[in-house]
Parts: structure tokens; C-alpha cells; sequence
């Protein structure tokens, strides 16, 4: 039984990167409040502060220390604060020992792998005083039946899998967050069905890349086969997926856009370059062509899809000639939007010891070319939207609209603003679009 002191206590999650991230810390979130926390709206006057760490990110290092630096400070104001720190950084040894050599007053240190054992690490350090530090490299099953606090009560991230085994050369998750494992599909629907029965009607299911889940566990039920269980669960209206990789991307995925009802209109499909020699050197495993090949048959599929991407510049050897090959497959693609990235060096990687790196400020020309286009094409697209009626799933308040404004998600992923009462969150309505903007739509409700 807890004391009074001990049921006042809080907490406050500070969470970079992805949404694997944002759902791992909905679950550090359900396993902080059912040890009696609550949540603070301060980051300043919380028991426990927790940093779930990211380390796709430009200057992630960088940001990370940074913000230790200010945390240093509610700890001298407050010696009895806890600090946890989480996440992608933790699996990597230089940031471990940089951690025990500069800032040992964090007390406790935990990576991707085992969240499940933070609430005892938590016990453990209030009851002997020391540094809890366990780290693991891999792990053969995802924890199950863990508590989740959700940031929403009408729709839900599902992870589905952990991991990737891709090896991307520029990227750092393989060796971040492991090896590929998925959750059986078992316990996939009964979330879902959880979450259903408690009014959550559209889900995201997530992971690395799930078009390859339960490959490495040789399950029966491919990712096209989970899907088309999740859409038979009573009460979800809307399922949406991310990411997928465009080298698995099965026929019948492709077809589940136009036989699927619940299956959103909206696809993310990280491109990452239009130059086939520079996709060889990122071991993507696809080419050019090959990709807009994908892409013309999800539009046959459904002509309406929004077709969203990941694209990086200044790779090490990207020639202006490769540059120009992903230009024209931008104009080609025509994407709904897209996630621009400058290649920076993610140390451990196999592109970092590349010698033919690109001069920053060539990356940068390169960069705010790729923008303009792209933002060309998404004003191009949205201001098509004009005038037509679409379905959204009423979110809240806008952060950007004055009083009285709502957002919600179109199926398609796009972000509409209109007047609407804030209690409707959660509601389905439909709204006309009466204007677009580069990023968002703005309508009223009919
Ligand atoms: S598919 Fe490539 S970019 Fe995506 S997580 Fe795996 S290695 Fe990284």
C-alpha cells in the first residue's frame, strides 16, 4: 500500500523520435502510473523524469546531452528526482559510457529491449540508493500484457513487431533496436479487441517493416493475413500501417487498398533516393523504376491513395546526376507530402566510414531544391482536395486555429482544420474542404 507522500508522486515523459518511440512510452506511461505516479504537467516538478531517446535524428547525441544539462538542474534543485533515460541512445555503448563518465547522477539507464523491467529497476534504485543500469543486446520475444497509458481514448498505435534486419547503410536502427521479432497474432487482436471494446476506432499498427512481419518466426499469418483480422474486430473503423519497405511489398498488400474497406486510403513508402546507384550503396534493394512501378499499381488499386515518403540528401557520393535522377522521381511520384532528411554520419554505420562525404553546403543547395519541389507538388495536391466532402476522424483542438477549432485526419492522412465543439473528439464527421494550405485543409463541417 502506498503512503500518501508515495501517491502524490510524478512523473513527466520527454520522448524524441518515431512513433515506436511514442508508443514505447505510453507503455513507461501505464507502468509509471500503475506504480501510483501521475502524470506532471512540468517537467520541473515531476518525481521521475524519464528521457526516451532517439538516435535517427540529426545531432541526436547533441540534443540528448543537452537537455541533460537542463535536467542536471531540477536534480540540484531537487536531489530526490529520478532520472531514467531510455530508448535508442542506450543501446549504444560510447553514449552508455559517456553517460557513466559525465553524468553519473542519472539513475537509471534502460534500453529498447527491456521497458518491462523499469518499474523494477524504479523500486530498486528508491530502495538502495544506487545507479540501476541493465542494457539488453537482443531478445527473442517482445514482453506482453504490459499497461499502457495512451495518449488518446479514440485511436491507438499497435506495435506489431520490433526490430529490422535491413540494414540500411546509413541507418542506425538494426543495431538500436535489434533484430527483427514479432508478436504473434494472437496477441496483436487481442489488443486490438481490447482497445475496441474500450472505443479506440482507428489503430496504427507499427513496426520497422511490416511487410515483413513474422517472417523470422516463420508464422503462418503474413502481415496481409493480420490485416484483413484486425478489419473483421467490431468498432474499428480505420486501420493504417507504417513503415513498409518497398522491396516487400506483396501483390495482395497492394490489392488490400482496394479490397479492404477499413484499410485507409494512405500509404508511407520511403523512397530515400531516385539514383539506383546510390539505393545499391543505401542496400535499399529496389530501383527507380521499380518503385514507381509500386506506386502505379497502388494508384490502380486506389486511385484516390496518398502516396507519403522518406527522402535523404547528400548521401556520401551522390553525384548532382543522382541529385537530379530523385527531382525527377519527385515529379514522377508525385508525392502527398514528404519527410526531407540531410544525410548526416550515424557512427557505426557502414556509410559513415564512406570517404566520399558531401560538403554541408552542397547538401544544403540540394536540400532546398528538393523542398521547393516537393512543396510544389503537396500545395498542387491539396488545393485538388478543395471542394470535396471527406470523412474525418475529429481529433480535438487545433494547435494552429483560433477558438473553436478542431483538426481531424481525412482517410488519406491529411490534416484538416474546421469549427467544430471539442467534445466531438472522437466522432467521425464529414467536412466540406474550402481551402488549402502547403501543410494542412481547412473546411466546415456539413
Ligand atoms: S528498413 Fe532501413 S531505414 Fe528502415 S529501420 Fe531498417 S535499416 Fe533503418
Amino acid at each position: 500500500m502506498l503512503s500518501e507522500k508515495e501517491r502524490s508522486k510524478t512523473y513527466f515523459i520527454q520522448t524524441f523520435g518515431c512513433q515506436m518511440n511514442e508508443r514505447d512510452s505510453e507503455t513507461i506511461a501505464g507502468m509509471l502510473e500503475e506504480e501510483g505516479y501521475t502524470p506532471s504537467e512540468k517537467r520541473e516538478d515531476a518525481d521521475v523524469v524519464v528521457i526516451n531517446t532517439c538516435s535517427v535524428r540529426e545531432n541526436a547525441d547533441n540534443r540528448f546531452f543537452g537537455q541533460l544539462g537542463v535536467v542536471k538542474k531540477i536534480k540540484e534543485k531537487n536531489p530526490d528526482a529520478i532520472v531514467a533515460v531510455c530508448g535508442c541512445m542506450m543501446q549504444q555503448k560510447r553514449v552508455t559510457d559517456r553517460i557513466h563518465d559525465k553524468y553519473n547522477w542519472v539513475d537509471i539507464i534502460f534500453g529498447t529491449m527491456n521497458i518491462d523491467e523499469f518499474p523494477k529497476m524504479l523500486r530498486e534504485r528508491i530502495a538502495e540508493g544506487r545507479q540501476e543500469f541493465h542494457v539488453l543486446d537482443a531478445r527473442e520475444q517482445i514482453a506482453e500484457g504490459l499497461p499502457a497509458a495512451r495518449r488518446y481514448s479514440f485511436k491507438a498505435f499497435v506495435n506489431i513487431m520490433n526490430g529490422c534486419n535491413n540494414f540500411c547503410t546509413y541507418c542506425i536502427v538494426p543495431y538500436t533496436r535489434g533484430r527483427e521479432v514479432s508478436r504473434s497474432p494472437e496477441n496483436i487482436l487481442s489488443e486490438v479487441r481490447n482497445l475496441a471494446a474500450a472505443g479506440v476506432r482507428e489503430i496504427t499498427l507499427l513496426g520497422q517493416n511490416v511487410n515483413s512481419y513474422g517472417k523470422a518466426e516463420h508464422l503462418e499469418k503474413d502481415f496481409c493475413g493480420l490485416l484483413y483480422d484486425i478489419a473483421e474486430v467490431d468498432g474499428i473503423e480505420r486501420i493504417r500501417f507504417m513503415t513498409s519497405h518497398p522491396k516487400d511489398m506483396p501483390e495482395r498488400l497492394i490489392q488490400a487498398f482496394r479490397d479492404c474497406d477499413k484499410l485507409c486510403g494512405h500509404i508511407h513508402l520511403p523512397v530515400q533516393a531516385g539514383s539506383d546507384r546510390i539505393l545499391k550503396k543505401m542496400n535499399r534493394h529496389y530501383t527507380k523504376e521499380q518503385y514507381l512501378g509500386i506506386l502505379e499499381r497502388l494508384r490502380e488499386a486506389d486511385p484516390d491513395i496518398a502516396v507519403t515518403t522518406d527522402i535523404m540528401v547528400g548521401f556520401p557520393g551522390e553525384t548532382e546526376e543522382d541529385f537530379l535522377e530523385t527531382l525527377d522521381l519527385v515529379q514522377r511520384a508525385r508525392f502527398d507530402s514528404a519527410f526531407t532528411f540531410l544525410y548526416s554520419i550515424r557512427e557505426g554505420t557502414p556509410a559513415a566510414k564512406a570517404p566520399d562525404q558531401i560538403p554541408e553546403e552542397i547538401k544544403h543547395d540540394r536540400f532546398d531544391r528538393l523542398v521547393n519541389a516537393l512543396n510544389t507538388i503537396t500545395a498542387e495536391k491539396n488545393a485538388a482536395c478543395v471542394g470535396r466532402t471527406e470523412r474525418i476522424l475529429i481529433e480535438g483542438r487545433s494547435a494552429r486555429g483560433g477558438e473553436g477549432t478542431c483538426t481531424g485526419r481525412t482517410e488519406s492522412f491529411k490534416l484538416v482544420n474546421f469549427l467544430c465543439d471539442e467534445s466531438r473528439a472522437g466522432q467521425f464527421a464529414d467536412v466540406k474542404i474550402t481551402e488549402a494550405g502547403t501543410f494542412s485543409l481547412f473546411g466546415e463541417l456539413v
